[in-house]
């Protein structure tokens, strides 16, 4: 095969390995997104439980307030039982006494109902409060894992660059200068395989005499629709080989 063509299907594996590292990197933020969304919710939970308690808490203090007013009352009324000496008065005073007796059962019910709310109200907040915690624990160590996971790329793209560098210095300039033009104008891929008479990089029909041309492999042939650099890989070495990834089904949408 020509000599210039390896090097550049080369240099498209290096290249398109460098781009999946790259978006790897780009898209590794956006796995924190649930995260903090969960911690947000948890956040909005618990402020929604605090202030909650602290109503249902004001509540229960003024009931408490109506009681202790209350029992004052009652105990006022039976100081007075004994000073009253007509009989339809002494009716009236034990009808209101009764009155005020029942209100403070009404009371009491209403007091245990409040109760239970600060307790519901505060057992909430304090779930709340766990699961912030374990969603903060969760982002940090997803932050330190990408991280890590970004140094692994970084590393491996500086690799891959130096290896870059050894390619090009072998290729002419202007097969350089034509590979760097169809990068940018191919969405990163310049050099496609032709399988089955097909180019990878568009999907059109290569021309017989074309793909005869390819297959020999003695010159750089582009394919007539999208210009990219194409190559053959006869059967038996595409096992042990491997090719430059690309195929109809990922370059859609020329
Ligand atoms: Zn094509």
């Amino acid at each position: 095969m020509n000599e210039q063509l390896q090097l550049l299907i080369a240099l498209q594996k290096i290249d398109s390995t460098i781009l999946a590292a790259r978006r790897d990197v780009d898209l590794m933020p956006l796995r924190l997104t649930e995260r903090e969304a969960a911690l947000k919710k948890a956040e909005a939970l618990y402020a929604q439980a605090e202030k909650t308690a602290e109503e249902a808490l004001q509540k229960k203090h003024d009931k408490e307030r109506e009681i202790s007013e209350t029992n004052d009352r009652i105990e006022k009324l039976k100081k007075r039982s004994s000073e009253i000496k007509k009989n339809t008065e002494y009716q009236a005073h034990l009808a209101e006494l009764e009155r005020v007796e029942a209100d403070i059962k009404t009371l009491d019910a209403a007091l245990i109902t409040l109760s239970e709310q600060v307790n519901r109200a505060h057992q909430e907040a304090a779930e709340a409060k766990k699961r912030i915690a374990v969603e903060q624990e969760g982002i940090s160590a997803e932050r330190e894992g990408i991280a890590a996971e970004a140094a692994e790329k970084e590393a491996e793209i500086k690799r891959l660059k130096i290896e870059r560098k050894k390619i090009v210095a072998k290729l002419e300039p202007d097969v350089n200068d034509h590979y760097m033009l169809l990068m940018r104008a191919c969405r990163g891929v310049a050099v496609a395989e032709a399988r089955d008479e097909v180019c990878q990089g568009c999907c059109i029909h290569i021309p017989p005499q074309l793909f005869v041309e390819i297959k020999s492999g003695d010159a750089i042939e582009t394919c007539p629709q999208c210009r990219r650099i194409l190559y053959y890989v006869r059967p038996d070495a595409e096992a042990s080989n491997g090719n430059v990834a690309n195929s109809c089904r990922q370059n859609t949408g020329e």
